[in-house]
């Protein structure tokens, strides 16, 4: 399964870097760098990414970690100080209702003499009193004058029917302060079930809550089950006003989570749960305080990693540039030799066989030669042979043909022939005026104009002689054959460069199409129907590789034709002229 799978993945990537080696175009060119890009942004961007969002996790987490322990600690003692205070207080009370009769309390002086010690031992206590199962208050101290009241409808007396102990909510009660009630339910042998209830006063209670660790940001309070404030909040309501926020899920233990108050604030919320009463202590802190320097920091990152990404991404745009431009000069390099190396190929192997006609024909050629010969000596010897100016005439037409075919044949043999190369020491412009002198009868009689631009100062180059006439001698053949009458053709020769020099020929004759352009250098390849043998231009580029030049051409159709040729200063053996003589450096 696995391997399948890796070797689907080994395709695709083959698929998206392969080399792209068929259809040239600027298309394919344009899609491998796309692709380099591409892959060249996975490997590094996306490591940088996923780096940077682990990196972001991990130190917000940890930064979480240091901010939200803390608070849980804070929770965590606020809430063991707050269920101890209430512990005390209801263990006090507790112990009074065990340890004195229902006699005794009933006796105000006794029930005074026990208030004023829990008041100072303990605190926060406002009143005590006595009441009946029925709800009855029978004896009371405290600055109010509650005795006689009737408790029977209220919260927490109904609560103690079903228990032995309570403490109640904050709420207001006949006092008109809050204050919360801590009850315990007696049973006594002689007057059945009796409640001492004593009242707490909030404001030690508050205290508990809203002092130490806390700022000006943060907010601590109590609320009871069903959300309302047992101890005002800064920020969220007054005792005994509805906190505008949902209460958490039940936990003992100090939990912090994230959530947003009613106005939108991010928020940090600490809380835990009391066992009894169920009220739940909350500290809150504003988020975005907390994580202020995470923020900043942040930014910073991520402004780091975007110039980082940038910087990548324009590095490898560059690079891919660069290579891919590289990749289609050599491509186009190695299209150019593929096709230089296919000429050669055609020239030597139709060399090869014209060279095999050639020589065939030449043997019955020479006796058809002899012969005729024989015939005219013959004919000559006698000159009273019968029809004897008849014979005359063909016999001549016969060996005439002959000679014809023996120049063709010659042609072609050397053609075929890997003719050795002389090298001498050769002015170019020398030989483009002897070539020219060969073609001056033709140009007067079709009134050619005939420019001359040769270069003045022209250094000699190692080359051969018969070989270069032969080549401007084809070319200019060409140019004349292209010309109407009163044509121009004009050549110039240059120093190219330090290792060439240039002749080129030009012609305002008929010109070439690109179609014909492309098939010029091959052999047999003519336009001239009946007459033209298309040997020329091919035998013009075998010569010119052999002497180690290269050629160019450049033709617009019905405007005229520039063929341009270059030779190397150094021969094809490494042959240098130095002092106007030919030196070999080569083996
Ligand atoms: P040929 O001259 O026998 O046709 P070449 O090999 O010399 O054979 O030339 C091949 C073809 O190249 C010609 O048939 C002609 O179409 C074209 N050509 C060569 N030189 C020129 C030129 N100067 N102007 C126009 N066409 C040319
Ligand atoms: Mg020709």
């Amino acid at each position: 399964m696995f391997k399948i799978k890796l070797k689907g993945l080994r395709s695709i990537y083959r698929d998206f870097v392969r080399f792209p080696d068929y259809e040239e175009s600027p298309l394919r060119y344009r899609r491998l760098r796309r692709n380099m890009i591409i892959l060249m942004l996975l490997v590094t961007v996306l490591p940088l990414i996923s780096m940077g969002i682990i990196n972001h996790y991990q130190y917000l987490n940890t930064l979480k970690k240091e901010i939200i322990h803390p608070m849980q600690v804070l929770v965590a003692d606020k809430k063991r100080s707050f269920e101890l205070f209430l512990a005390e207080r209801l263990s006090a009370v507790s112990f009074v209702a065990s340890a004195y009769s229902f006699e005794d309390l009933v006796d105000e002086n006794t029930l005074n003499r026990i208030f004023r010690v829990m008041k100072t031992e303990f605190g926060g206590f406002v009143d005590l009193g006595l009441c009946t199962n029925e709800g009855l208050q029978v004896s009371y101290v405290g600055p109010y004058d509650l005795k006689g009241k009737q408790y029977a409808d209220q919260e927490w007396f109904q609560e103690l029917q079903v228990r032995d102990a309570h403490i109640s909510d904050v709420f207001m009660g006949y006092r008109k302060f809050p204050h919360f009630v801590i009850a315990i339910k007696h049973i006594s042998e002689t007057h059945g079930a009796w409640i001492l209830r004593a009242t707490i006063d909030t404001e030690k209670f508050n205290n508990l809550v809203i002092s130490s660790g806390l700022d000006a940001e943060s907010d601590a309070f109590v609320v009871n089950q069903e959300g309302v404030l047992q101890t005002p909040s800064k920020f969220y309501g007054d005792v005994l006003e509805k906190l505008p926020m949902s209460i958490p899920p039940i936990s003992f233990e100090p939990t912090v989570i994230e959530r947003s108050d009613p106005k939108g604030k991010e928020i940090l919320l600490a809380y835990a749960h009391f066992t009894s009463p169920h009220h739940i202590l909350m500290v809150i802190k504003p988020r975005t305080d907390v994580l202020k320097a995470w923020y900043a920091l942040k930014s910073e990152l991520l402004l780091l990693l975007l110039g980082g990404v940038l910087v990548i991404f324009l590095v490898v745009y560059r690079l891919t540039g660069v290579l891919v431009k590289q990749i289609e000069a050599s491509d186009q390099k190695r299209t150019q030799v593929f096709h230089e190396m296919e000429y050669t190929n055609k020239l030597a192997s139709i060399g090869r066989l014209a060279a095999g006609v050639a020589h065939e024909v030449n043997n019955p050629m020479s006796i058809i030669g002899q012969k005729a010969g024989l015939m005219k000596d013959l004919i000559d010897l006698d000159p009273s042979l019968p029809q004897r100016e008849k014979f005359l005439p063909i016999v001549n037409s016969i060996i005439q043909s002959v000679e014809r075919c023996r120049v063709i044949t010659h042609r072609l043999l050397g053609f075929a022939r890997r003719m050795d190369v002389q090298i001498l020491v050769i002015d170019i412009n020398e030989i483009i005026k002897e070539v020219i002198a060969f073609l001056e009868k033709e140009a007067i009689h079709r009134n050619i104009k005939m420019e001359l631009k040769l270069s003045e100062n022209l250094p000699p180059i190692p080359s051969d002689q018969g070989q270069l006439q032969q080549v401007l001698l084809n070319i200019l053949n060409n140019a004349y054959e292209a010309v109407d009458d009163g044509g121009q053709v004009s050549i110039s020769s240059w120093d190219h460069d330090q290792d060439t020099i240039g002749i080129s020929i030009q012609d305002n004759g008929s010109g070439m199409s690109q179609e014909t352009l492309a098939h010029i250098f091959e052999p047999f390849y003519t336009t001239k129907k009946g007459w033209g043998t298309g040997l020329g231009l091919s035998i013009t580029y075998g010569i010119v590789k052999k002497l180690g030049g290269s050629i160019e051409v450049q033709s617009q159709k019905g405007s005229g034709t520039t063929f341009t040729v270059y030779l190397p200063k150094k021969g094809v053996h490494g042959e240098e002229i130095k002092n106007g003589k030919l030196e070999s450096t080569f083996g």
